[in-house]
C-alpha cells in the first residue's frame, strides 16, 4: 500500500487509518507551538487590561477553537486515496505514480507522493495536504482565528 511521504497510524481496519502525519509535519510542529504561544500571551495581555471573563469569552472560546481544529487538521487523515474501490464513482484520469485509476476530485500531490481525495491544497503549516477528511477541521481553524484575531483587535480598541 502507497502512503508517498505520508505516515499513517492508528488503523480502523486494515485500510483506513485515523491518524496521517505528513510530510511536514515538523513544521507544524513549530507553528503550532509558536501559534499557541503566541495566543496565550495575546490572552494575558487582554486580561490585564482587567476586562471580564464575560467580554473575553469569545477570544477565549475561538482561541481554544483554533488549537483543537489546528491540531485535528494535523493529525486526521486527509484522505490518502490508495483504497481498492469496489466500484467507481465516476473515475477520471489515472495516476502513474499510484498506479491507480482517480476518483472525482482525486489528485495526485507530489509534497505528500501519494493521491488524495478531494484535494485542496498543500499546506505545510498542517505538515500535509487538506483534502476530504480534514477539510471541514481545517476551515474551522481559519474561520476561528478570523474571530480570534477581530474580537481581540475590537477589545483593544474599546470596541467590544
Ligand atoms: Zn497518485
Ligand atoms: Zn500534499
Amino acid at each position: 500500500m502507497n502512503w508517498g511521504k505520508c505516515k499513517p497510524y492508528l488503523y480502523m481496519d486494515e485500510s483506513i487509518p485515523v491518524i496521517v502525519l505528513g510530510p511536514n509535519f515538523l513544521q507544524f510542529l513549530w507553528a503550532y507551538i509558536a501559534y499557541a504561544i503566541y495566543g496565550f500571551i495575546l490572552l494575558i495581555l487582554l486580561f490585564s487590561r482587567e476586562f471580564g471573563f464575560y467580554r473575553l469569552s469569545l477570544s477565549v472560546v475561538s482561541y481554544a477553537s483554533t488549537l483543537t481544529n489546528y491540531f485535528l487538521a494535523a493529525f486526521m487523515n486527509q484522505g490518502v486515496s490508495n483504497y481498492n474501490y469496489q466500484y467507481y464513482q465516476q473515475p477520471t484520469k489515472y495516476c502513474e505514480i499510484c498506479d491507480q485509476r482517480q476518483q472525482k476530485y482525486t489528485e495526485h500531490c507530489d509534497s505528500c507522493g501519494v493521491c488524495i481525495e478531494g484535494h485542496d491544497h498543500h499546506c505545510p503549516w498542517i505538515g500535509k495536504c487538506v483534502g476530504r477528511h480534514n477539510k471541514r477541521y481545517f476551515y474551522v481553524f481559519i474561520f476561528s482565528l478570523f474571530v480570534f484575531q477581530i474580537s481581540s483587535i475590537l477589545i483593544f480598541a474599546n470596541i467590544l
